[in-house]
């Protein structure tokens, strides 16, 4: 008998299902893509077919331009090549999804990144029992337990009224994090204007084209540095150091990323209060993900593998690691 998933390549580039001739998230310009969700480490241009959710798509096309896209939504079937693909939601950013595949009469899930807690904007996780469960590793190590994301807001709402004169400067990816820090602090209740950074605004225009309320939002650019202070300011990682924050009124420099919980990181990038939110499954949520689908095998992928690798063998299930390369986490 063929060993388990032997259809499934994994090469340096991506995954290439072989009977669909399709790429899972390749890094490289392939003759057809599947992809998993728009973060630019898995959605790259250049694909001469991109099979996503409309959302993805939608997403791709504002940061890389025009696609050669066919939209699937979410649980209905196709045929590709001889391989039945299914788009499945997978919690981690809108769009986000698992692509299930059948073939030979194996199943398997890759999961691309994905996170079991809820969050606000986008569909959540669901579980799809597989022979075999590919899963991202980003936070694969015990140390990496994500607290209660309404505490983490409440945090930020407490530093934010202790003192009204200065304002706070949340830093936070601009494709998914940001979008959540929004509707996160409007489901605690604060419905002041939220100021943004201009390189968010596209995708906030998008998630609000999807239906994802964000509440009153407002450009920095257009805004005195009086009319900021108390107010939260949205931006990317990238310009919390950066000559433009000196536009703000004396910021609380904030970060939403589970890397957070590295108090060295916080340091090293001047972040006063530190907020551990993250996109991606925790320690916990990857081993009871493992545990509740109960896959002949796991293939571990893209973060700390090793220790996913032990708790796999110590749980007798048998899991091996890919090397694939050029996933960064844009999106932790
Ligand atoms: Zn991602
Ligand atoms: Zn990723």
């Amino acid at each position: 008998m063929a060993r388990l998933g032997s259809w499934i390549k994994a090469q340096p580039e991506g995954i290439y299902v072989e009977p669909a001739d399709a790429w899972i998230d390749p890094s490289q310009p392939k003759s057809k893509a599947l992809i998993t969700h728009g973060h630019s480490d898995h959605a790259r241009g250049g694909h001469s077919a991109v099979l996503a959710t409309a959302e993805t798509l939608a997403i791709m096309e504002v940061r890389c331009g025009p696609q050669n896209g066919q939209a699937l939504g979410y649980d209905e079937t196709n045929r590709v090549g001889e391989v039945d693909v299914r788009f499945v939601p997978a919690g981690h950013v809108l769009g986000s999804a698992q692509i299930v595949l059948e073939h030979a009469g194996e199943r398997v899930v890759v999961s691309g990144d994905y996170k079991r807690r809820p969050d606000p904007t986008c569909a959540c996780f669901v579980p799809v029992p597989c022979d075999i469960f590919i899963t991202e590793a980003t936070f694969g190590l015990p140390v990496f337990r994500h607290p209660d994301t309404g505490s983490e807001i409440d945090r930020l709402l407490h530093r934010l009224h202790s003192d009204p004169s200065r304002c706070v400067l949340v830093g936070a990816y601009a494709l998914g994090k940001a979008q959540r820090i929004i509707t996160e602090l409007r489901a605690r209740g604060h419905s002041d204007p939220i100021y943004f950074h201009g390189a968010i605004e596209r995708l906030n225009q998008l998630y609000q084209s999807f239906g994802v309320k964000l509440g009153e939002l407002r450009f920095t650019g257009a805004a005195t540095k009086q009319e900021m202070a108390g107010h939260i300011v949205i931006a990317p990682p990238s310009a919390l150091n950066d000559r433009w924050s000196r536009r703000l009124p004396d910021p609380v420099t904030a970060m939403a990323s589970g890397w957070m919980r590295i108090r060295q990181r916080a340091r090293q990038q001047n972040v006063e209060l530190p907020l551990i939110i993250s996109d991606h499954a925790d320690w916990d949520e990857l081993t009871m993900t493992i545990s509740e689908l109960e896959p002949t095998e796991v293939w571990i992928t893209h973060g700390r593998e090793e220790a996913l690798l032990h708790w796999c063998m110590t749980h007798q299930i048998k899991a091996c690691e890919l090397n694939l390369v050029g996933y960064e986490d844009e999106d932790d």
